[in-house]
C-alpha cells in the first residue's frame, strides 16, 4: 500500500502539470491524452480505496481496517482536490470548444457530457475543495459511525429454550420461519435494539439530511433534494415522479396478495410480521456447492458466456460467503475497475433466498465484466440500470428451479417467494423513497425523531391499507435502513430496476433466442450512454406511465395465478 500511495502521489503531481495546457484552443489529441492520464490515475485510486472498503467490510470491528479506511478517505479527498481542476475547467468551458473536443473523445464522450450536465450545480474550485475536506470529517464520518454502531448490534432470540446471540443477517432469517410467534419475536427483537438507539440513529439521520439540503439545495441550487440524485442517475425528474406515482396507484395489487397470503396461512388478517412467511412447508436448504451449481446452470442455459464470467469470480477467489461476526451484513458486488474481476460479498446460510442473492450479486459481476471493454469512467451504468443484470440473474435462477422442481409445495413456495421478493424490491423501496421525500421536507421544517417515526407509520399505512396490521415497533424501521443514510434516494433505483427487468423478462419469454443479443448488448453498453438512450435502443420508453404499469401487470398476473393455485 505504501508503494501504491507513492505511485498515486507521483502520478498526481505529474497530472497537475497539465493545468496550464487546458485551453479552449487545445488540440483534441492533447485533450484526449490528459483524459486518459486522469483515467489511469483514477484506476489506481480506486484500487487503493476499494482495498480499504473491502477490508472494512470483511471485519467492521477491526481497528486496523477502520483506521486504514479513514486514512485512505483522507488521502482520496486530497487526491480529488488535486485533480479537481480538470472537471471544473471542463464544466466551465463554453459550448463550442466543448463540442469540438467531444467529437473526438471516443469512449469518454458520455462521461464528459454527463459532467457538463452538472455545470449549473458546480461551485468555485476553492469551495469544492472545502466541501471535499469537510465531508471526510462530516457526512462520511457520520456514515462510518452509523455503520460501526449498527454492525455491532447483538440480537437475542430464544429458540427452542435456548437464547441465541445473532447478527442482523442471522436474526432476519427467522422472519421467514413457519412459526408465527418466532417471526413476531424476531421483528420485535430487531426493533427493540434499533429502537433503543433510535434517538442517536435518528439524530445522525437528521444531520445527514440537513447536510444534504445545505449542500445540494442551498449551495448547489438543485430544485429539491431528490433532484440531485436524479441528475447523478441521469434520470429526468418527471420519470422518477411518474415511477413513484405509478407505484402508489398499484398498492392494491400487493394488498390483494397479502389478503391471499393471510388466507393461506389461516390468519384473519396478515400482520407485518408475516409478510415473508412461507406458505408451504419447504424448508429445503442448499449447500454452498449446490447453490453455485444451480446458479451457474441457470446462467449457462441463457448464455454460456454468462456462466463463464460468473465462474471467473470463483476462480479468482473474489467471493466471500462466510458468516462472521463483525463482517458487513447483507451482500454486495464491488467493481474496482475494468482490469479487475469484481469482488462479491455474501453471508451464505443455505436458504433458497441465499442462492437467489448469489445469483443477484453474480449478475452484477457479469454486468461489469461484459462492460469491461469500456474505460473506468464508462464501465459502470448509472444506479437505475445497475440492478438490471442482478435481478435478471435472479429470475433466471427462479425459472430454472421452477422448471426442475416437481414437488407442488416447493413450486408454490417459489412462486409466493417471487411475489414476496418483488414486493420487497418494488413497493417497499418505492415507499422508502416516498418516506425520504417526506422526511427531507419535514427535517427542513425542524421535525423531531418522534415526528419522523409517526410519518413513517403513516407511510406504512398508505402502503398496506387495511390488508396488513402493523405493530407499533415498526416506527423504528427507518433508522435501520442504511441506504437512506449513506446514499439518499438510492432506493428508487431498485424499483426502477425490478420493474424494468420484469418487462425485459417478458420480452425474453415472448421472443426467446432473438432477445439475447439485444439484452447482452444493453449490458455491454455499461455506463457509456444515457440510461434513457440505452433503454430506448432496447425499445423502452421510461417517460411513459404505461411502461411502468406493464411491470405491475406482470405481478398482477402472478397474483392471479397464485389465487388460482390456492383455490385448487
Ligand atoms: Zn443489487
Amino acid at each position: 500500500m505504501q508503494q501504491a500511495f507513492a505511485d498515486l502521489e507521483a502520478e498526481a503531481a505529474c497530472f497537475e502539470k497539465h493545468r496550464t495546457q487546458l485551453t479552449p484552443e487545445m488540440a483534441a489529441t492533447d485533450f484526449l491524452d490528459i483524459v486518459h492520464e486522469l483515467e489511469m490515475l483514477n484506476r489506481l485510486a480506486m484500487r487503493i480505496f476499494d482495498f480499504a472498503t473491502l477490508s472494512f467490510a470483511a471485519d467492521t470491528q477491526d481497528q486496523g481496517a477502520q483506521t486504514f479506511l479513514a486514512q485512505v478517505r483522507q488521502t482520496m479527498a486530497g487526491f480529488e482536490n488535486r485533480t479537481l481542476f480538470f472537471s471544473l475547467w471542463w464544466k466551465a468551458l463554453d459550448d463550442e470548444p466543448a463540442r469540438r473536443l467531444l467529437a473526438s473523445s471516443g469512449d469518454y464522450r458520455y462521461w464528459l457530457e454527463q459532467m457538463r450536465n452538472f455545470k449549473p450545480h458546480t461551485l468555485l474550485e476553492t469551495e469544492e475543495k472545502i466541501v471535499n475536506i469537510k465531508n471526510t470529517t462530516g457526512a462520511s464520518a457520520l456514515n462510518t459511525l452509523y455503520a460501526a454502531i449498527t454492525n455491532r448490534y447483538v440480537f437475542r432470540l430464544e429458540i427452542a429454550g435456548e437464547v441465541k446471540e445473532l447478527t442482523r443477517g442471522e436474526v432476519m432469517v427467522y422472519v421467514r420461519e413457519a412459526d408465527p410467534e418466532i417471526r413476531k419475536t424476531a421483528y420485535q427483537e430487531m426493533y427493540r435494539v434499533y429502537g433503543q438507539d433510535a434517538p442517536v440513529l435518528g439524530q445522525i439521520y437528521q444531520t445527514l439530511v440537513q447536510d444534504w439540503r445545505n449542500e445540494q439545495v442551498d449551495l448547489r441550487h438543485y430544485s429539491d433534494p431528490i433532484a440531485a440524485r436524479n441528475l447523478a442517475n441521469d434520470i429526468p425528474d418527471p420519470v422518477v415522479d411518474t415511477l413513484l406515482d405509478v407505484c402508489q396507484r398499484n398498492t392494491a395489487i400487493y394488498q390483494r396478495y397479502f389478503r391471499l397470503k393471510s388466507r393461506m396461512l389461516g390468519m384473519p388478517r396478515l400482520r407485518r410480521y408475516d409478510i415473508y412467511a412461507p406458505v408451504a412447508k419447504a424448508d429445503k436448504t442448499f449447500s454452498f456447492e449446490r447453490a453455485i451449481e444451480m446458479v451457474l446452470d441457470s446462467f449457462d442455459r441463457f448464455d454460456p458466456r454468462m456462466a463463464k464470467l460468473a465462474l471467473r469470480v470463483f476462480e479468482d477467489k473474489h467471493l466471500d460467503s462466510e458468516v462472521r461476526k463483525g463482517k458487513r451484513s447483507g451482500a454486495f458486488c464491488d467493481t474496482v475497475g475494468p482490469d479487475l474481476t469484481p469482488w462479491v460479498l455474501l453471508n451464505y446460510q443455505g436458504r433458497a433466498d441465499d442462492a437467489r442473492t448469489m445469483a443477484h450479486e453474480l449478475g452484477h459481476a457479469i454486468h461489469s465484466m461484459l462492460s469491461e471493454g469500456h474505460s473506468a469512467f464508462t464501465q459502470q451504468p448509472s444506479l437505475p440500470l445497475a440492478e438490471t443484470a442482478s435481478t435478471f440473474g435472479e429470475m433466471l435462477l427462479i425459472d430454472h428451479l421452477l422448471g426442475q422442481e416437481e414437488d407442488p409445495a416447493v413450486r408454490r413456495d417459489l412462486l409466493f417467494h417471487q411475489v414476496d421478493d418483488s414486493y420487497s424490491t418494488i413497493m417497499r423501496q418505492a415507499f422508502f423513497a416516498l418516506f425520504e421525500r417526506k422526511a427531507h421536507a419535514m427535517i427542513q421544517q425542524g421535525a423531531s425523531v418522534d415526528e419522523l417515526s409517526e410519518a413513517y407509520l403513516e407511510n406504512l399505512k398508505g402502503q398496506f391499507g387495511e390488508a396488513v396490521e402493523v405493530g407499533d415497533e415498526f416506527r423504528w424501521e427507518w433508522v435501520s435502513i442504511p441506504h437512506i443514510y449513506h446514499t439518499p434516494f438510492y432506493v428508487y433505483a431498485y424499483t426502477f430496476g425490478q420493474l424494468l427487468v420484469l418487462s425485459l423478462y417478458q420480452q425474453y419469454q415472448a421472443e426467446g433466442t432473438a432477445f439475447k443479443p439485444r439484452y447482452l448488448e444493453l449490458l455491454a453498453t455499461g455506463g457509456s450512454e444515457a440510461p434513457a438512450k440505452i433503454l430506448a435502443t432496447a425499445g423502452i420508453d421510461i417517460y411513459s406511465a404505461q411502461f411502468w404499469q406493464g411491470g405491475f401487470d406482470v405481478i398482477q398476473r402472478l397474483v392471479d395465478q397464485l389465487e388460482h393455485v390456492a383455490a385448487a
